[in-house]
């Protein structure tokens, strides 16, 4: 990570985990626990039933809360779909775009993605947009390529200024709850070419001000060799966010001084 140039964001994805009680607990156990010194920000992506209690109990910290998914359009008849002004309107500061399970099992296109990042962007939500490659693309030497192309497609006409709102997610399907978690280089290595796309879209400002996460398998034994890498800038955490205790070592690793 670089502090100087951009944020550190140490993010949770909970994906289909915790009641709204257990969302309760939780938040209140990391409100009472989580460092004074705000060296990176951090955010609790729940699920959609838990945000208005994530949101009531952290209204007071510095905790942000994020959603996992959005429907690209404003309203319509989309049985059992979430709009971005919805979300917006809970006072969700965050929403997850493009996570591998949401492409892979329940089919959403590079076309749907693009339009979620627009649609999030529209109601003044930060998208963290997910991007990785599966093994086969690794073994075959394409991970950089197949990256460049899904972080081309889904920022498709997303403007300069709008792009200043938006996370990345690195996050290599191999290593999503697997607990085979990339090496550092292999994290700083993809994290550093996602740089350089951004550099190419946007100029080196913005590419240098972009915070670009690793997920897969992170956890508090390996985040400090992680965040580590220049271009690694916090993490985007599903198994190790689930447990309070697992998730603030996480943060207390991001927001050593130095
Ligand atoms: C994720 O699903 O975003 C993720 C990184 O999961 P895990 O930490 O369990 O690999």
């Amino acid at each position: 990570m670089n502090r100087k140039y951009r944020k550190t964001i140490i993010a949770a994805n909970w994906k289909m985990h915790k009641t709204p009680t257990e969302t309760k607990a939780f938040a209140e156990r990391l409100k009472s626990a989580i460092p004074r010194a705000k060296r990176c920000s951090i955010v609790l992506c729940v699920p959609f039933v838990d945000i208005p209690a994530a949101v009531k109990l952290l209204k007071d910290s510095r905790i942000a809360v994020g959603a996992q998914n959005l429907h690209w359009d404003a309203s319509g008849p989309y049985t059992g779909e979430i709009s971005a002004d919805m979300l917006a309107d809970l006072d969700v500061k965050y929403v997850i775009i493009g996570h591998s399970e949401r492409r892979a099992l329940f089919g959403e296109s590079d076309l749907m993605i693009n339009q979620k990042v627009h649609a999030a962007l529209g109601a003044g939500l930060r998208p963290i947009l997910c991007v990785g490659e599966d093994r086969q693309q690794r073994d075959l030497g394409v991970t950089l390529e197949f990256i460049t192309y899904q972080l081309k497609a889904a920022l498709a006409g997303v403007s300069p200024e709008d792009m200043r709102r938006v996370v990345i997610a690195y996050e290599p399907i191999w290593a999503i709850g697997t607990g085979q978690t990339a090496t550092p280089d292999q994290a700083g290595e993809v994290c550093s070419a996602i740089r350089s796309v951004l550099r190419k879209l946007y100029g080196a400002r913005i590419a240098r001000s972009t915070t670009i996460q690793y997920g897969g398998s992170m956890n508090e034994a390996n985040a400090e060799a992680l965040l580590n890498q220049e271009d690694v800038d916090g993490g985007l955490i599903g198994t190790a966010s689930l447990d309070a205790d697992q998730f603030l070592q996480i943060i207390y690793t991001a927001n050593q001084d130095g």
